[in-house]
Protein backbone atom coordinates (compact mmCIF):
# COMPACT_ATOMS: atom_id res chain seq x y z
CA UNK A 1 0.00 0.00 0.00
CA UNK A 2 1.76 3.20 -1.02
CA UNK A 3 2.00 5.78 1.88
CA UNK A 4 -0.77 8.89 1.56
CA UNK A 5 0.02 12.57 2.05
CA UNK A 6 -2.84 13.57 4.40
CA UNK A 7 -2.79 16.91 5.74
CA UNK A 8 -5.51 18.14 8.75
CA UNK A 9 -6.04 21.99 8.45
CA UNK A 10 -7.15 23.88 11.45
CA UNK A 11 -7.37 27.70 11.48
CA UNK A 12 -5.75 29.68 14.63
CA UNK A 13 -8.72 31.14 17.28
CA UNK A 14 -10.85 31.22 13.96
CA UNK A 15 -13.92 33.67 15.57
CA UNK A 16 -11.28 35.57 17.60
CA UNK A 17 -8.49 36.18 14.60
CA UNK A 18 -11.35 37.53 12.36
CA UNK A 19 -12.47 39.79 15.10
CA UNK A 20 -8.90 40.94 15.87
CA UNK A 21 -8.21 41.19 11.46
CA UNK A 22 -11.30 43.44 10.99
CA UNK A 23 -10.74 45.61 14.16
CA UNK A 24 -7.65 46.33 14.59
CA UNK A 25 -8.03 47.96 18.64
CA UNK A 26 -8.80 44.58 19.13
CA UNK A 27 -4.99 43.36 17.93
CA UNK A 28 -2.74 41.72 20.81
CA UNK A 29 -6.17 42.66 23.38
CA UNK A 30 -8.07 39.39 25.04
CA UNK A 31 -10.97 38.95 22.91
CA UNK A 32 -13.92 36.23 24.06
CA UNK A 33 -16.46 35.56 21.30
CA UNK A 34 -19.62 33.73 22.35
CA UNK A 35 -22.47 34.64 24.58
CA UNK A 36 -23.16 38.09 26.33
CA UNK A 37 -21.29 37.73 29.95
CA UNK A 38 -23.86 40.18 31.59
CA UNK A 39 -21.47 41.00 33.79
CA UNK A 40 -20.47 37.67 35.13
CA UNK A 41 -24.51 36.82 35.33
CA UNK A 42 -24.58 35.62 32.09
CA UNK A 43 -25.51 32.31 30.28
CA UNK A 44 -24.36 30.44 27.36
CA UNK A 45 -20.26 29.48 26.59
CA UNK A 46 -17.69 30.72 25.47
CA UNK A 47 -16.98 29.65 20.87
CA UNK A 48 -13.89 31.19 20.47
CA UNK A 49 -10.78 33.16 22.87
CA UNK A 50 -7.89 34.76 21.49
CA UNK A 51 -4.69 33.41 22.02
CA UNK A 52 -4.39 36.45 24.69
CA UNK A 53 -7.42 35.61 26.31
CA UNK A 54 -6.54 31.80 26.41
CA UNK A 55 -3.42 32.78 28.49
CA UNK A 56 -5.96 34.15 31.29
CA UNK A 57 -7.72 30.30 31.60
CA UNK A 58 -10.78 31.04 28.95
CA UNK A 59 -11.33 28.70 26.49
CA UNK A 60 -14.18 27.24 23.81
CA UNK A 61 -16.81 25.87 25.79
CA UNK A 62 -16.15 27.35 28.85
CA UNK A 63 -19.37 28.94 30.56
CA UNK A 64 -19.51 33.08 30.06
CA UNK A 65 -20.03 33.38 33.27
CA UNK A 66 -16.42 31.59 34.03
CA UNK A 67 -14.59 33.51 31.58
CA UNK A 68 -15.84 36.88 32.97
CA UNK A 69 -14.53 35.84 36.44
CA UNK A 70 -10.85 34.63 34.44
CA UNK A 71 -10.78 37.85 32.55
CA UNK A 72 -13.20 40.59 33.22
CA UNK A 73 -10.98 43.16 30.93
CA UNK A 74 -10.97 40.87 27.82
CA UNK A 75 -13.48 42.21 24.56
CA UNK A 76 -16.80 40.03 24.69
CA UNK A 77 -17.81 39.82 21.00
CA UNK A 78 -21.33 38.27 20.22
CA UNK A 79 -20.64 35.74 17.10
CA UNK A 80 -21.45 36.81 13.38
CA UNK A 81 -21.45 33.77 11.78
CA UNK A 82 -22.84 34.91 8.56
CA UNK A 83 -19.14 36.36 8.67
CA UNK A 84 -17.34 33.51 9.85
CA UNK A 85 -19.02 31.14 7.61
CA UNK A 86 -18.27 33.00 4.56
CA UNK A 87 -14.11 33.53 5.51
CA UNK A 88 -14.44 29.82 5.85
CA UNK A 89 -15.84 29.26 2.10
CA UNK A 90 -12.55 31.19 1.27
CA UNK A 91 -10.30 28.85 3.14
CA UNK A 92 -11.76 26.07 1.87
CA UNK A 93 -11.25 27.39 -1.66
CA UNK A 94 -7.89 28.09 -0.90
CA UNK A 95 -7.78 24.45 0.22
CA UNK A 96 -9.68 22.64 -3.12
CA UNK A 97 -6.48 24.33 -5.08
CA UNK A 98 -4.55 21.96 -3.04
CA UNK A 99 -6.55 18.70 -3.97
CA UNK A 100 -9.94 17.59 -4.24
CA UNK A 101 -10.36 15.07 -1.64
CA UNK A 102 -11.58 17.69 0.68
CA UNK A 103 -13.28 16.68 3.64
CA UNK A 104 -14.28 19.62 5.68
CA UNK A 105 -15.11 18.59 9.80
CA UNK A 106 -16.42 21.73 10.91
CA UNK A 107 -16.19 25.77 9.38
CA UNK A 108 -12.69 26.07 10.50
CA UNK A 109 -10.97 22.75 9.79
CA UNK A 110 -10.42 20.34 7.13
CA UNK A 111 -9.00 17.10 6.31
CA UNK A 112 -6.91 17.13 2.78
CA UNK A 113 -5.46 13.98 1.15
CA UNK A 114 -2.64 15.54 -1.67
CA UNK A 115 -1.35 12.13 -2.16
CA UNK A 116 -2.36 12.18 -5.83
CA UNK A 117 -1.35 15.68 -5.77
CA UNK A 118 2.65 15.32 -4.52
CA UNK A 119 4.13 15.11 -7.46
CA UNK A 120 2.66 18.42 -9.51
CA UNK A 121 2.40 20.17 -6.30
CA UNK A 122 6.46 19.31 -5.91
CA UNK A 123 8.29 18.46 -8.82
CA UNK A 124 8.56 14.55 -6.84
CA UNK A 125 8.00 11.67 -7.59
CA UNK A 126 6.60 10.14 -4.15
CA UNK A 127 5.00 11.14 -1.16
CA UNK A 128 7.43 11.42 1.91
CA UNK A 129 8.31 14.52 4.77
CA UNK A 130 10.30 16.90 2.53
CA UNK A 131 6.67 17.23 -0.11
CA UNK A 132 4.52 16.90 2.95
CA UNK A 133 6.63 19.93 4.42
CA UNK A 134 6.36 21.73 0.74
CA UNK A 135 2.92 21.56 0.13
CA UNK A 136 1.89 22.36 4.00
CA UNK A 137 4.35 25.32 3.60
CA UNK A 138 2.45 26.91 0.48
CA UNK A 139 -0.74 26.08 2.20
CA UNK A 140 -0.31 27.94 4.81
CA UNK A 141 0.80 30.84 3.14
CA UNK A 142 -1.77 30.67 0.75
CA UNK A 143 -4.81 30.92 3.69
CA UNK A 144 -2.15 34.07 4.75
CA UNK A 145 -2.00 35.79 1.80
CA UNK A 146 -6.42 35.53 0.76
CA UNK A 147 -7.53 35.79 4.22
CA UNK A 148 -4.95 37.28 6.37
CA UNK A 149 -5.71 34.73 9.06
CA UNK A 150 -3.27 31.98 10.20
CA UNK A 151 -3.34 28.25 9.72
CA UNK A 152 -2.24 25.06 12.02
CA UNK A 153 -1.35 21.82 9.63
CA UNK A 154 -0.70 18.60 10.92
CA UNK A 155 0.31 16.23 8.01
CA UNK A 156 0.91 12.52 8.22
CA UNK A 157 0.09 8.93 6.81
CA UNK A 158 -3.42 9.05 8.36
CA UNK A 159 -6.36 11.45 9.53
CA UNK A 160 -5.64 10.53 13.17
CA UNK A 161 -2.29 11.35 13.39
CA UNK A 162 -2.02 14.39 11.08
CA UNK A 163 -5.01 16.06 13.55
CA UNK A 164 -3.04 15.19 16.71
CA UNK A 165 0.12 16.75 14.65
CA UNK A 166 -2.29 19.78 13.84
CA UNK A 167 -2.58 20.87 17.83
CA UNK A 168 0.68 20.29 18.78
CA UNK A 169 1.97 23.55 17.92
CA UNK A 170 -0.76 26.27 17.55
CA UNK A 171 -0.92 28.73 16.43
CA UNK A 172 0.44 29.03 12.72
CA UNK A 173 1.83 25.63 13.61
CA UNK A 174 3.36 23.16 11.00
CA UNK A 175 4.25 19.57 12.44
CA UNK A 176 5.25 16.37 9.97
CA UNK A 177 5.01 13.02 10.87
CA UNK A 178 6.88 10.98 8.24
CA UNK A 179 5.78 7.77 7.33
CA UNK A 180 7.11 4.57 9.88
CA UNK A 181 7.02 7.06 13.09
CA UNK A 182 3.71 7.44 13.66
CA UNK A 183 3.68 5.31 16.58
CA UNK A 184 6.83 6.33 18.02
CA UNK A 185 5.12 9.93 17.55
CA UNK A 186 2.18 9.56 19.44
CA UNK A 187 3.82 7.47 22.59
CA UNK A 188 5.03 10.36 24.83
CA UNK A 189 1.68 11.84 24.00
CA UNK A 190 -1.31 12.31 26.65
CA UNK A 191 -4.28 9.71 25.73
CA UNK A 192 -6.63 12.61 25.50
CA UNK A 193 -4.62 13.77 22.30
CA UNK A 194 -6.87 10.96 20.56
CA UNK A 195 -9.45 11.11 18.82
CA UNK A 196 -12.47 10.36 20.66
CA UNK A 197 -10.78 10.16 24.33
CA UNK A 198 -12.79 12.65 26.39
CA UNK A 199 -12.50 13.53 29.97
CA UNK A 200 -14.31 10.14 31.29
CA UNK A 201 -12.62 7.71 29.66
CA UNK A 202 -9.65 9.50 30.22
CA UNK A 203 -10.30 8.72 33.89
CA UNK A 204 -10.95 5.58 33.19
CA UNK A 205 -7.75 4.64 31.53
CA UNK A 206 -6.23 6.77 34.18
CA UNK A 207 -8.02 4.58 36.65
CA UNK A 208 -6.03 1.25 34.70
CA UNK A 209 -2.66 3.21 34.93
CA UNK A 210 -2.57 4.51 31.21
CA UNK A 211 -1.87 7.84 30.65
CA UNK A 212 0.29 8.21 27.41
CA UNK A 213 -1.46 7.00 23.68
CA UNK A 214 2.02 4.68 24.62
CA UNK A 215 1.23 2.86 27.37
CA UNK A 216 -2.34 2.40 25.34
CA UNK A 217 -0.84 0.51 22.65
CA UNK A 218 1.13 -1.53 25.38
CA UNK A 219 -1.98 -2.70 26.93
CA UNK A 220 -2.86 -6.31 26.97
CA UNK A 221 -6.53 -5.93 24.26
CA UNK A 222 -8.59 -8.38 26.68
CA UNK A 223 -7.70 -6.16 29.91
CA UNK A 224 -8.50 -3.04 28.24
CA UNK A 225 -12.04 -4.54 26.31
CA UNK A 226 -13.04 -6.10 30.04
CA UNK A 227 -12.58 -2.71 31.13
CA UNK A 228 -14.20 -0.65 28.44
CA UNK A 229 -15.98 -2.72 26.14
CA UNK A 230 -15.87 -3.64 22.34
CA UNK A 231 -14.51 0.21 21.96
CA UNK A 232 -11.49 -0.89 23.42
CA UNK A 233 -10.15 -2.60 20.24
CA UNK A 234 -10.64 0.68 17.94
CA UNK A 235 -8.68 2.74 20.43
CA UNK A 236 -5.93 0.28 20.83
CA UNK A 237 -5.91 0.57 16.90
CA UNK A 238 -5.57 4.50 17.40
CA UNK A 239 -2.91 4.44 19.88
CA UNK A 240 -0.27 2.60 17.72
CA UNK A 241 -1.09 4.77 14.93
CA UNK A 242 -3.02 2.56 12.57
CA UNK A 243 -5.91 4.45 10.63
CA UNK A 244 -6.67 4.03 7.31
CA UNK A 245 -9.92 6.13 7.28
CA UNK A 246 -9.61 7.89 4.11
CA UNK A 247 -10.36 11.59 3.15
CA UNK A 248 -14.28 11.79 2.16
CA UNK A 249 -14.52 13.49 -0.79
CA UNK A 250 -17.11 16.13 -0.98
CA UNK A 251 -18.01 16.17 -4.71
CA UNK A 252 -19.74 19.15 -6.27
CA UNK A 253 -21.75 18.54 -8.88
CA UNK A 254 -22.30 21.93 -9.64
CA UNK A 255 -18.36 22.89 -9.55
CA UNK A 256 -17.48 20.35 -12.51
CA UNK A 257 -18.04 20.90 -16.34
CA UNK A 258 -18.16 17.50 -18.03
CA UNK A 259 -19.09 16.09 -21.49
CA UNK A 260 -19.09 12.28 -21.70
CA UNK A 261 -20.38 9.99 -24.74
CA UNK A 262 -21.80 6.74 -25.53
CA UNK A 263 -20.27 4.81 -28.29
CA UNK A 264 -23.37 3.59 -30.98
CA UNK A 265 -21.67 -0.09 -30.56
CA UNK A 266 -18.96 -0.99 -27.64
CA UNK A 267 -15.21 -0.44 -29.25
CA UNK A 268 -11.95 -1.35 -28.40
CA UNK A 269 -10.70 0.31 -31.69
CA UNK A 270 -7.55 2.19 -29.98
CA UNK A 271 -7.62 4.96 -32.57
CA UNK A 272 -11.37 5.62 -32.14
CA UNK A 273 -10.91 5.45 -28.53
CA UNK A 274 -8.24 7.80 -28.29
CA UNK A 275 -9.97 10.52 -30.77
CA UNK A 276 -13.46 10.53 -28.58
CA UNK A 277 -10.83 11.23 -25.67
CA UNK A 278 -9.35 13.97 -27.41
CA UNK A 279 -12.79 15.75 -28.74
CA UNK A 280 -14.20 15.23 -25.30
CA UNK A 281 -11.35 17.10 -23.51
CA UNK A 282 -11.40 20.05 -26.61
CA UNK A 283 -15.27 20.35 -25.65
CA UNK A 284 -14.24 20.35 -21.65
CA UNK A 285 -11.49 23.23 -22.62
CA UNK A 286 -14.13 25.10 -24.34
CA UNK A 287 -16.71 25.77 -22.08
CA UNK A 288 -13.63 26.24 -19.43
CA UNK A 289 -12.66 29.26 -21.73
CA UNK A 290 -15.89 30.15 -22.17
CA UNK A 291 -16.29 30.82 -18.39
CA UNK A 292 -12.80 32.33 -18.46
CA UNK A 293 -11.66 29.72 -15.89
CA UNK A 294 -9.17 27.11 -15.72
CA UNK A 295 -9.22 23.49 -14.03
CA UNK A 296 -6.86 22.10 -12.34
CA UNK A 297 -8.85 18.32 -11.60
CA UNK A 298 -10.02 16.26 -14.87
CA UNK A 299 -12.15 13.00 -13.59
CA UNK A 300 -12.00 10.17 -16.15
CA UNK A 301 -15.57 8.13 -16.04
CA UNK A 302 -14.98 5.07 -18.25
CA UNK A 303 -17.52 2.39 -18.42
CA UNK A 304 -16.76 -1.55 -20.47
CA UNK A 305 -19.08 -3.38 -22.02
CA UNK A 306 -20.07 -5.58 -19.17
CA UNK A 307 -21.31 -1.78 -17.79
CA UNK A 308 -18.92 -1.66 -14.97
CA UNK A 309 -18.23 2.03 -14.81
CA UNK A 310 -14.98 3.41 -13.48
CA UNK A 311 -13.99 6.75 -12.33
CA UNK A 312 -10.28 8.08 -12.31
CA UNK A 313 -9.30 11.91 -10.83
CA UNK A 314 -6.01 13.47 -11.13
CA UNK A 315 -5.43 17.09 -9.74
CA UNK A 316 -2.39 18.98 -11.01
CA UNK A 317 -0.41 21.89 -10.25
CA UNK A 318 -1.10 24.62 -13.38
CA UNK A 319 -4.60 24.76 -13.92
CA UNK A 320 -5.82 23.52 -17.46
CA UNK A 321 -7.74 25.46 -20.15
CA UNK A 322 -6.51 23.96 -23.20
CA UNK A 323 -7.55 20.67 -24.96
CA UNK A 324 -3.98 19.44 -25.17
CA UNK A 325 -3.50 19.81 -21.49
CA UNK A 326 -6.57 17.93 -20.19
CA UNK A 327 -5.91 15.24 -22.84
CA UNK A 328 -2.50 14.30 -21.26
CA UNK A 329 -4.29 14.07 -18.01
CA UNK A 330 -7.20 11.78 -19.78
CA UNK A 331 -4.91 9.64 -21.69
CA UNK A 332 -2.80 8.82 -18.72
CA UNK A 333 -5.77 8.27 -16.78
CA UNK A 334 -7.39 6.20 -19.54
CA UNK A 335 -4.45 3.94 -19.87
CA UNK A 336 -4.71 2.76 -16.36
CA UNK A 337 -8.20 1.56 -16.58
CA UNK A 338 -7.98 0.16 -20.31
CA UNK A 339 -8.06 -3.43 -20.38
CA UNK A 340 -9.36 -6.06 -22.85
CA UNK A 341 -12.93 -5.22 -22.28
CA UNK A 342 -14.58 -3.47 -25.05
CA UNK A 343 -15.44 -0.11 -23.80
CA UNK A 344 -19.14 1.70 -24.28
CA UNK A 345 -18.82 4.81 -22.62
CA UNK A 346 -16.12 7.53 -22.08
CA UNK A 347 -16.64 10.87 -20.13
CA UNK A 348 -14.23 14.00 -19.25
CA UNK A 349 -15.11 16.34 -16.36
CA UNK A 350 -12.97 19.08 -15.07
CA UNK A 351 -13.04 20.76 -11.69
CA UNK A 352 -11.19 22.85 -8.63
CA UNK A 353 -11.75 25.92 -10.80
CA UNK A 354 -8.93 28.20 -10.55
CA UNK A 355 -9.76 32.26 -9.99
CA UNK A 356 -7.28 35.07 -10.33
CA UNK A 357 -5.84 33.91 -6.96
CA UNK A 358 -4.47 30.72 -8.22
CA UNK A 359 -3.33 32.39 -11.23
CA UNK A 360 -1.34 34.33 -8.45
CA UNK A 361 0.22 31.01 -7.27
CA UNK A 362 0.01 28.51 -10.14
CA UNK A 363 1.29 29.93 -13.45
CA UNK A 364 -1.59 28.71 -15.80
CA UNK A 365 -0.76 27.59 -18.91
CA UNK A 366 -1.80 29.54 -21.93
CA UNK A 367 -4.20 28.91 -24.07
CA UNK A 368 -2.59 27.83 -27.06
CA UNK A 369 -2.95 29.66 -30.48
CA UNK A 370 -5.13 26.77 -32.02
CA UNK A 371 -7.02 27.06 -28.78
CA UNK A 372 -8.00 30.77 -29.12
CA UNK A 373 -8.56 30.57 -33.10
CA UNK A 374 -11.09 27.51 -32.78
CA UNK A 375 -12.79 29.57 -30.26
CA UNK A 376 -13.12 32.52 -32.26
CA UNK A 377 -14.62 30.31 -35.01
CA UNK A 378 -16.17 28.60 -33.26
CA UNK A 379 -18.31 32.02 -31.40
CA UNK A 380 -19.21 32.74 -35.25
CA UNK A 381 -20.51 29.33 -36.57
CA UNK A 382 -21.33 27.34 -33.54
CA UNK A 383 -19.54 24.48 -31.93
CA UNK A 384 -17.76 22.54 -33.98
CA UNK A 385 -17.65 24.23 -36.86
CA UNK A 386 -13.44 23.51 -36.94
CA UNK A 387 -12.25 20.25 -35.64
CA UNK A 388 -9.02 19.13 -35.00
CA UNK A 389 -7.15 17.46 -38.00
CA UNK A 390 -6.81 14.25 -35.90
CA UNK A 391 -10.69 14.08 -35.43
CA UNK A 392 -10.92 14.76 -39.57
CA UNK A 393 -12.29 10.97 -40.48
CA UNK A 394 -14.27 10.43 -36.87
CA UNK A 395 -17.66 8.98 -37.20
CA UNK A 396 -19.88 12.33 -37.23
CA UNK A 397 -22.41 9.79 -35.28
CA UNK A 398 -19.50 9.39 -32.55
CA UNK A 399 -18.99 13.44 -31.49
CA UNK A 400 -19.56 13.58 -27.93
CA UNK A 401 -22.11 16.53 -26.57
CA UNK A 402 -23.00 17.96 -23.45
CA UNK A 403 -25.96 15.79 -22.53
CA UNK A 404 -24.16 12.68 -22.78
CA UNK A 405 -26.00 11.31 -25.37
CA UNK A 406 -24.40 10.66 -29.00
CA UNK A 407 -25.42 12.81 -31.58
CA UNK A 408 -24.67 14.16 -35.27
CA UNK A 409 -21.89 16.91 -34.78
CA UNK A 410 -23.73 20.14 -35.60
CA UNK A 411 -23.05 21.92 -38.07
CA UNK A 412 -24.42 25.84 -38.79
MG1 LIG B 1 -9.53 25.86 14.93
Amino acid sequence: VPSRLILHVDMDAFYAAIEQRDRPELRGRPVVVGADPRGGKGRGVVATASYEARRFGVGSAMPISQAWRACPTAVYVRPDMDKYASVSREVMDVLRRFSDALEPISIDEAFLDVTGSVRLLTGRATAHEDAGTTIARALKAAIRETTSLTASVGVAGSKLVAKVASDLRKPDGLVVVPPGTEAAFLAPLPVRRLWGVGPKLEETLARLGIHTIGQLAATDPARLESRIGTHGHDLLELARGADTREVARTPDEAKSIGHEHTFGADTDDPERLRRTLLELCDAVARRLRQHGTTARTLTLKYRDERFQTLTRAETVRAGMDSGDALFAVAWRLFTTVHGRRRVRLLGVSASGFGGPAQRALFAPTEPRAADRVRDAIDERFGDGTLTRASLLGADASDAPTPDGKGSRRRRK
